[in-house]
């Protein structure tokens, strides 16, 4: 019965796929159908999920002569072994999941999304829910954050820190073509580290770059960075408590820095964790945008001039506000925590990002936390130039990212698509 049906859904599915002209689509009627396109993904993958669960289970598999269930849900649907096995792990989990398995139901969640949240909250069950929520709300990348503090949650931060850190590594081949390659495994602060380091480096040599009248890409600049960088030929061109970029793309005077370049990397963490040396119940010990580290490296951090490290102590910094126009470095800091990334839903830039007063500066807004808003250079030009809007909607808890935002283009009905609204 439900596999006729289904035979009847794909026919009209492949028919109406096949008739499809996309140069005759205006653009919001394009728009309605990759979001429908994308429901139905949802929805078939979570039928794929449900289902190879019940061919793992019935030894189907076996009949056919794979290796294991992974190796026939690998062939079955064209993916490769590694994502597999996943799937058929997020699968199992889904039985002991009522709030994933019903999003998932309800063509709620991605593949990805599901992937990250039962791996997450299989070790967390309290946290289900609220990464239920986030996975409606925020784009992936912040739901992988979410997901990784809870898995850290649930581990022994020390233990999983040393594990990384046994298990670090640089490693470099030749191609063929002659080009050098490398790949490396870094524990979370060194990791940090050196990116702020190389981010520093490169919007010196992009400022260089522009000067000179260069069209270099910034990758290609950032390659530049970490040779001159790794070869000490770094010019010495930032002096503590001056004027240059930090490594989070906004000007942060006065931070801590050491010689040369201005790389400043944040940690956040609750000051009686900090004290305790270990976190508790919602407390956080990480550096934003990567992730949890234990309080033990934090305080190493701490003492170390490179790192910035932001003690929370339960204050809500929404209180931080300041009457001029200019940014005072506590709410950049607070700022730059809170926005890992530009607030647009969907953009994923974290690099070069600039302070957005929502309402502006010449109508009355202030220079508050809940005024300002990091975008990235596109989207603050949208907004400033053709009538973009940047609406705070609500907030979902506590911590980096804990403001949603909505982003409405001029022409857009004042709706939100129907999946990334929250479920009731
Ligand atoms: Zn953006």
């Amino acid at each position: 019965m439900l596999l006729a049906s289904l035979t009847q859904i794909t026919d009209q599915l492949r028919s109406s796929v096949a008739e499809l002209d996309p140069e005759r689509l205006s653009g919001p009627d394009a728009d309605r159908l990759l979001q429908s396109f994308a429901e139905i993904e949802r929805l078939a993958s979570a039928g794929k999920l449900l289902a190879a669960r019940r061919v793992e289970s019935s030894n189907v598999w076996r009949r056919s002569g794979h290796r294991s269930a992974a190796a026939h849900v690998a062939e079955a649907t064209g993916t490769g072994l590694g994502p597999a096995i996943t799937a058929l792990e997020a699968a199992r989990h889904l039985g002991s999941l009522p709030a994933t398995d019903e999003a998932v139901r309800q063509g709620k969640l991605s593949e990805a999304q599901v992937k990250e949240i039962t791996g997450a909250a299989i070790l967390q069950p309290d946290a289900e829910q609220s990464l239920v929520d986030t996975a409606g709300q925020q784009p992936l990348s912040v739901l992988k954050l979410r997901c990784r503090r809870v898995r850290a949650a649930g581990q022994d931060q020390q233990a999983s820190y040393d594990a990384v850190r046994r298990s670090r590594y640089l490693r470099n081949w030749v191609e063929d073509s002659g080009a050098v390659r490398f790949d490396a495994r870094l524990t979370p602060d060194e990791g940090a580290r050196l990116l702020a380091s190389v981010t520093a480096e490169t919007e010196r040599l992009v400022h260089e770059a522009r000067r000179a009248g260069l069209d270099e890409p910034r990758r290609a600049l950032a390659a530049d960075a970490l040779v001159s960088l790794a070869g000490g030929l770094a010019s010495r061109g930032s002096v503590p408590g001056t004027d240059g970029p930090s490594a989070d793309g906004t000007s942060d005077r006065g931070a801590v820095q050491v010689e040369g370049p201005s790389a400043v990397v944040h940690v956040r963490v609750d000051h009686a964790a900090l004290m305790r040396g270990h976190v508790e119940g919602d407390e956080l010990c990480e550096i934003p945008g990567i992730g949890p580290i234990p309080v033990e490296v934090a305080r190493r951090l701490a003492v170390d001039s490179i790192l910035n490290v932001l003690v929370t102590d339960g204050v809500d910094v929404t209180a931080v506000a300041h009457g001029g126009r200019t940014i005072p470095i506590a709410l950049r800091r607070a700022l730059a925590e809170r926005d890992p990334e530009c607030v647009v839903p969907g953009c994923t830039t974290r690099e070069n990002l600039e302070i957005d007063h929502t309402i502006r500066f010449a109508d009355g807004g202030k220079a508050s936390l809940a005024n300002l808003a990091r975008l990235c250079h596109w989207h603050h030009y949208l907004k400033t130039y053709h009538g973009h809007l940047l609406e705070r909607t609500e907030r979902v808890g506590d911590g980096p990212s804990s403001v949603a935002w909505r982003w409405i283009a001029p022409d857009d009905p004042p709706v939100v698509p129907r999946h990334i609204r929250r479920t009731a």
